[in-house]
């Protein structure tokens, strides 16, 4: 945060002119870029309307600077937060959170940094309760790919040999350790799944 990102260079954007370069009249680049002629100022008018009507509607989607985003999640994470739970919660990936957060996306959409913002640090602690719908979801598709439910319980830490799989709603903690565990299998034992994960059976 410390360093100012005002310069277009150092949000990585090319100057407009560039970008307008190979659009036609009516664009509103072109407008932007400081074309007045009717058509660029009518291009122009109908993205503000458009733009005001729906930020009145609280629903605007457009490309904003992540900053807002990224010092929400540092907040969140600096107090101990897994960023894993706020990609359960908010049903952004990870990795996304992670370019949001590292600073590698500098821009993102209106509706990400809404969503992010939204989430509060009780929705996220590791005793939350979370729909386990997803965390299922991941559990099934392991067991499509031929885990066994007996060892993903113990691969889990779970005491019992049973994944509750019939539990509504499950932590945010348990929801981050399938979350975690899929992303590990998922990574390395996916092609072959039938070597590494079903050893025994
Ligand atoms: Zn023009």
């Amino acid at each position: 945060m410390g360093v100012s990102t005002n310069t277009l260079a150092a949000r990585g954007l090319k100057p407009v002119a560039a970008l307008a370069a190979g659009r036609g009249h009516g664009d509103r680049l072109r407008y932007k870029a400081g074309c007045r002629c009717v058509a660029c100022r009518r291009a122009n008018s109908a993205y503000v309307r458009a733009r005001h009507i729906a930020s009145k509607s609280g629903d605007w989607n457009g490309i904003i600077p992540a900053g807002k985003a990224r010092a929400h999640i540092r907040t969140l994470v600096a107090t101990g937060i897994d960023r894993r739970a706020i990609s359960i919660v908010t049903g952004i990936a990870d990795p996304y959170l992670y370019n949001i957060a590292g600073g590698h996306r500098k821009r993102i959409r209106a509706r990400i940094e809404r969503t992010i913002l939204q989430v509060t640090k009780d929705q996220v602690m590791p005793e939350a309760l979370i729909s386990s719908e997803s965390s299922w979801e991941l559990i099934k598709k392991l067991v499509d790919k031929g885990y066994d439910k007996t060892r993903l319980a113990k691969f889990l830490g779970y005491q019992s040999v049973q994944l509750r799989m019939d539990d509504s709603h499950i932590t945010i903690r348990e929801a981050c350790s399938i979350q975690r565990m899929y992303d590990g299998l998922k990574k390395c034992c996916f092609p072959g799944v039938g070597e590494s994960a079903n050893g025994g059976a």
